[in-house]
C-alpha cells in the first residue's frame, strides 16, 4: 500500500463461517478516506460552524478553512489566474452547474458515465460515437468539431468501466482550433494522475471528493470565470448575492454565485486534506504503484481460462487502475456475489452507469475490480486466486442456487 487508508483492518463475515480482512477492489467507485483526512474532519469538527457571514471565533476558523480549501484545489490542479474552484455536492452537481452555464451545443462521447451525458441537453447535446481506436475516434470528434460550431468538448478524464485514457492535452488543442472549450470529467483521472490545467489546456474539469479519498457529499467544479459569471447561478438563495431589494437582486461573481445556502465545510476541507496528501506524493511513486498493481491485475486475470477483459479502444496507450472484465459462462452478478460471500472482495458489477457503452460493446453487465493507494500486490493476488478458484468449479456452479443468503 502506497497510503495509509480507513477500513484497511476492516473484518468481513463470510458464508462458509468466520471472517476475512475486507480487500476493497471497489475505488472506483468511492474511495475509503486517507489517514491526513480522517485528521482534518476530527480537527475542524470542534469547530464547524457558519461560513461567510459569522463573527464568532469558530465561524472565522470555518470561514478560513473552507477558502483554503479552494486554495489547495487550485494547486492541486495548477489552475490558471481566472479559473475558480467552486465546491459543489459532487461530479454530477459540477456537471449539472457547467451545462446551466454552457452558451452553445456540446458535443460527448457514447462512452461516458450517465454524469457526463445526460446534463448537456440545455443548447444541444451532439453525441459522436467512439471507434475501436483511439486515433479514429479523435478523427471523428474532430469531424464533428469542424462540422458546425459547439461551445463545449466535454469528455472523461478517465472512462469509468475501462480505465482507459484519452490524449487529454490533444484534445483540448483540438477544441480550441474549433472554437470550442473543453470540460473533462475527471472523477476517475484525478485519484490517479497528477493534472495541470495550465499546461494540458484543459478549460473546465469537475471531481468528487468520494473517489478522492475524502467523504461524500463535496465535490468541484473548476474553470474559467467568464462563463460561470455570465450565468444565472445554479441555486438561488442566501450566500449568492451582493445585494436583493423586492424587485432587483445584484447576484455576487462566481464562485459564490453559484454556492447559495449554507455550505459543506467540512466536505470541503477534507476534500482538500485529500488534495494535499496526493500532492505530497511523488508523481512517479504514485505512477510506479499504480502501474505494478494493474499489470499484475490484468495479467492475472487475463491468463484465467474463460476471463475476459473489457477495452473499448484496442490502441489506448494509456490506463488507470480499473479493469472492466467477464467471466464465460457466469453472470457478473453471481461472480460478485462469491467473491464477497466467500473471499471477503468487494468489487462492482453491473452496467456502471455507462449503458450506451456497454451496449456498444455489447455486453449487459461487467465486472469491474479498481485499485487505489490502499491496495496491496497480497490484495490482488487473492483476487485473481478467488477467480480462478471459481472458473475451477466451473459454469454449471450456481452460486445463487447454493446459497439463498447470498443471491444477488
Ligand atoms: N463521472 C465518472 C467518470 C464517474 O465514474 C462517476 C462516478 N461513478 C461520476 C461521474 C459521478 O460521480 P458522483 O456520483 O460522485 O457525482
Amino acid at each position: 500500500a502506497l497510503a495509509e487508508v480507513s477500513g484497511s483492518e476492516l473484518r468481513v463475515p463470510l458464508v462458509q463461517g468466520g471472517t476475512t480482512t475486507y480487500a476493497n477492489f471497489d475505488y472506483a467507485a468511492s474511495a475509503p478516506a486517507l489517514a491526513q483526512v480522517t485528521a482534518r474532519i476530527e480537527q475542524l469538527l470542534p469547530f464547524y460552524a457558519s461560513v461567510h457571514r459569522g463573527a464568532g471565533y469558530a465561524s472565522r476558523i470555518s470561514t478560513e478553512c473552507y477558502e483554503a480549501a479552494r486554495g489547495s484545489v487550485t494547486r492541486f490542479l495548477d489552475a490558471a489566474d481566472d479559473q475558480v474552484v467552486v465546491f459543489t455536492r459532487n461530479t454530477t452537481d459540477s456537471l449539472n452547474l457547467l451545462a446551466s452555464c454552457v452558451p452553445g451545443e456540446t458535443v460527448v462521447l457514447d462512452i461516458e458515465h450517465h454524469a457526463n451525458f445526460l446534463p448537456w441537453t440545455r443548447h444541444g447535446r451532439r453525441v459522436v460515437r467512439a471507434a475501436d481506436t483511439v486515433e479514429e475516434t479523435v478523427r471523428r470528434i474532430v469531424g464533428e468539431l469542424c462540422s458546425r460550431p459547439a461551445a463545449l468538448l466535454a469528455v472523461t478524464g478517465a472512462s469509468n468501466v475501462t480505465g482507459e485514457v484519452l490524449p487529454l492535452e490533444r484534445l483540448a488543442t483540438i477544441a480550441h482550433q474549433c472554437g470550442a472549450r473543453i470540460l473533462v470529467d475527471a472523477a476517475q483521472l484525478a485519484p490517479h494522475r497528477r493534472i495541470s490545467l495550465r499546461e494540458s489546456g484543459i478549460d473546465y474539469l469537475a471531481f468528487s471528493g468520494h473517489k478522492l479519498y475524502a467523504p461524500f457529499g463535496a465535490g468541484v467544479l473548476v474553470g474559467c470565470r467568464d462563463w460561470l459569471d455570465a450565468a444565472e447561478p445554479y441555486l438561488a438563495g442566501g450566500g449568492a448575492v451582493r445585494s436583493v431589494g423586492v424587485e432587483t437582486t445584484e447576484w455576487a461573481p462566481a464562485p459564490q454565485r453559484h454556492e447559495a445556502g449554507s455550505p459543506n465545510v467540512l466536505g470541503a476541507a477534507a476534500l482538500a486534506a485529500a488534495c494535499e496528501a496526493l500532492c505530497a506524493i511523488d508523481a512517479d511513486t504514485l505512477a510506479a504503484h499504480e502501474h505494478r498493481l494493474a499489470d499484475r491485475l490484468r495479467s492475472g486475470l487475463a491468463a484465467i481460462a474463460g476471463v475476459r477483459l473489457v477495452h473499448i479502444w484496442s490502441d489506448s496507450a494509456d490506463c488507470v487502475g480499473i479493469a472492466a472484465f467477464t467471466v464465460d459462462g457466469f453472470e457478473p452478478g453471481h461472480v460478485a456475489a462469491y467473491l464477497s460471500a466467500e473471499h471477503g472482495i468487494g468489487v462492482r458489477d453491473g452496467r456502471f452507469c455507462a449503458h450506451p457503452l456497454l451496449a456498444a460493446l455489447g455486453l449487459d453487465g461487467a465486472l469491474r475490480a479498481s485499485i487505489g493507494l490502499g491496495t496491496t500486490a497480497a490484495d490482488v493476488d487473492r483476487l485473481i486466486g478467488a477467480v480462478a478458484e471459481l472458473v475451477r468449479r466451473g459454469p454449471s456452479w450456481n452460486y445463487a442456487a447454493t446459497n439463498g443468503l447470498w443471491n444477488p
